[in-house]
C-alpha cells in the first residue's frame, strides 16, 4: 500500500496523519454553528453532513449524516462503511472531477472545535496488557502473585461507565475519594494524591449482537468499526483500597478521555499483526484466525502548565496479548449482547522496558523513582494543572495513518467537593 494522492495538497505531506489512506471520522463545530460528522483529509476536515446534503454521497434511503454522531453509519454494517470509503475516496482523488463540488464543504482544522464522535453507549475496560498487568500486580500483590492465574486464559475486564466519557481537551477535576495507606489504621475522605493516565486504544463496535447469541473471534472483528485513542484515568490511591474483592469502582470513574478521530478498521488493514506466543494455548474459541493487532506507534506526553512537555513513554499497541475481537468475543459468551457504539478499552498498554510504560503507576514505579521532566521539574503521580497528551499513528510505506491528540488537563480538587456538585459538563 502506498499513499493515495489526494487533490488536497496538505494531505500529500509525508508526516501527516491524515492522508487521503486515512479518512478518519469525528464530529465538529465552527464558531455557533451545530456539531455536525466530518472526515479529517491533510489540514482540513470535510463535512460529509453537507456533502450528504448536497447528494455528492448517497449511501441509504435514509440520511446517515443528520445527527452528529457517527452512529446510524456505524449501524448500517461493513457494506455502507466500504461504500463510503470509496465515494470519499474517489470525490478527494488526485484529479477528481468533483473537486470543484467539494472544495466549499472543507474547513479548516485549525478553526474546527472537535466534539465525542460518536454516542458512547456503554463502556467496558480490559486488561489485557501483559507487561503492565505484571508490572501492577508486583507493586499491588507481590512478584509470586504477580499475574493472577486466569490472566493467561480470559481476558480480565469489567464494566465501566458511558456517561464519564469525555471528549479530547475536557478538563478533568481531581477527584475526592476514601484513601487509606498500608500503615493508617482508618480511611480518610480527601483528594486523590496518585491520580494518574492509562494509554489504551479503545476498539468502537459498530454492528450489534443478539442477547443470548455469542459470537466468534471472526465475528467480533467485522463487527468493529474503528479504533480511538482512550486514556482511562485512574486514581491509584482509591483504587488500592477499593478494588478487593470486585475490582475497580470510584478509582476509574472520574473521567475516561477518547481522541476525536476514529480511525477505520480499514484503514489500519494494511498494520495487521499477530498475538504474542501463548504461555498455555488459549481456548480455542478465543483463537486467532488471522492477525487481529495492529502495529500502531504510541506515546504520551506530559506538559506542566506554562512549560514545555515531556514525552514519558513510547509503546505500541502490537504488545497487547488479547486482541479487541478477541476480548468482544469474550464478552458476548455469556449471551451479553453488544450495541452499537459500545466502546472496548484496550487495557494499558506498556511494552517491556522502563520507557514503554503505559501509566504513571510503573514509570515512577508506585512512586518510588520519580520522573525527571524537560522543565527540571519531576512527578511521580499527576500534579495539578498538568496536562496529558496521548498521540497514536501507524507508519507505512511514505503515508502515515495517525489518530489526532487525545488530551486532558487536570485541574485542582474542589476545596468541598459536595459544595458545588456536577460542574463538568460532557462536550
Ligand atoms: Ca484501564
Amino acid at each position: 500500500m502506498a499513499l493515495i494522492r489526494s487533490w488536497v495538497e496538505s494531505a500529500n505531506a509525508p508526516d501527516s496523519p491524515f492522508p487521503l489512506n486515512n479518512l478518519p471520522c469525528g464530529v465538529m463545530s465552527v464558531g455557533e454553528t451545530p456539531a455536525r460528522c466530518g472526515v479529517a483529509i491533510g489540514e482540513s476536515i470535510v463535512d460529509v453532513s453537507a456533502l450528504e446534503r448536497a447528494g455528492l454521497i448517497k449511501l441509504a434511503h435514509a440520511p446517515l449524516f443528520d445527527a452528529p454522531s457517527w452512529n446510524r453509519l456505524m449501524a448500517a454494517g461493513e457494506t455502507v462503511w466500504a461504500a463510503l470509503r470509496a465515494r470519499l475516496t474517489d470525490l478527494l482523488r488526485a484529479g477528481a472531477q468533483e473537486r470543484d463540488a467539494v472544495a466549499p464543504h472543507l474547513v479548516d482544522m485549525r478553526s474546527a472545535r472537535l466534539h465525542l464522535p460518536f454516542v458512547v453507549a456503554e463502556y467496558t475496560d480490559f486488561y489485557a496488557g501483559r507487561n503492565h498487568a505484571y508490572n501492577v500486580g508486583v507493586m499491588f500483590r507481590g512478584p509470586e502473585n504477580a499475574l493472577p492465574p486466569n490472566w493467561i486464559h480470559i481476558p480480565i475486564g469489567y464494566n465501566g461507565r458511558a456517561s464519564s466519557v469525555v471528549a479530547s481537551g475536557t478538563d478533568i477535576r481531581r477527584p475526592w475519594g476514601q484513601l487509606k495507606g498500608p500503615d493508617d489504621a482508618a480511611p480518610r475522605f480527601a483528594p486523590s494524591q496518585r491520580f494518574d493516565i492509562e494509554l489504551e486504544l479503545g476498539a468502537v463496535v459498530g454492528l450489534p449482537s443478539r442477547r443470548g447469541c455469542p459470537v466468534t473471534v471472526e465475528e467480533a472483528d467485522a463487527m468493529i468499526f474503528g479504533y480511538v485513542l482512550l486514556n482511562d484515568w485512574s486514581a491509584r490511591d482509591i483504587q488500592a483500597w477499593e478494588y478487593q474483592p470486585l475490582g475497580p469502582f470510584q478509582a476509574k470513574a472520574t473521567a475516561t478521555t477518547i481522541g476525536p478521530w476514529i480511525v477505520t478498521k480499514a484503514a489500519l488493514e494494511p498494520f495487521r499483526v499477530s498475538g504474542p506466543p501463548r504461555d498455555a494455548p488459549l481456548l480455542p474459541y478465543l483463537r486467532e484466525t488471522r492477525p487481529l493487532l495492529y502495529d500502531i506507534a504510541l506515546e504520551v506526553a506530559l506538559q506542566p502548565e506554562g512549560a514545555r512537555e515531556t514525552v514519558l513513554a513510547r509503546t505500541n499497541y502490537r504488545e497487547m496479548y488479547y486482541a479487541a475481537a478477541q476480548q468482544l468475543c469474550h464478552h458476548t459468551t455469556s449471551g451479553c449482547p453488544m450495541n452499537t457504539g459500545d466502546l472496548i478499552g484496550s487495557g494499558t498498554i506498556s511494552g517491556e522496558d522502563k520507557h514503554s510504560r503505559g501509566s504513571l503507576l510503573e514509570l515512577s514505579w508506585g512512586g518510588r523513582e520519580p520522573i525527571a521532566l524537560a522543565d527540571g521539574g519531576v512527578r511521580t503521580f499527576i500534579a495539578d494543572n498538568d496536562t496529558l497528551i496521548l498521540r497514536g499513528a501507524a507508519h507505512g510505506d511514505g503515508y502515515t495513518i495517525g489518530f489526532g491528540e487525545c488530551a486532558g488537563k487536570v485541574l485542582p480538587a474542589l476545596k468541598d467537593p459536595f459544595a458545588r456538585a456536577g460542574t463538568e459538563d460532557r462536550v
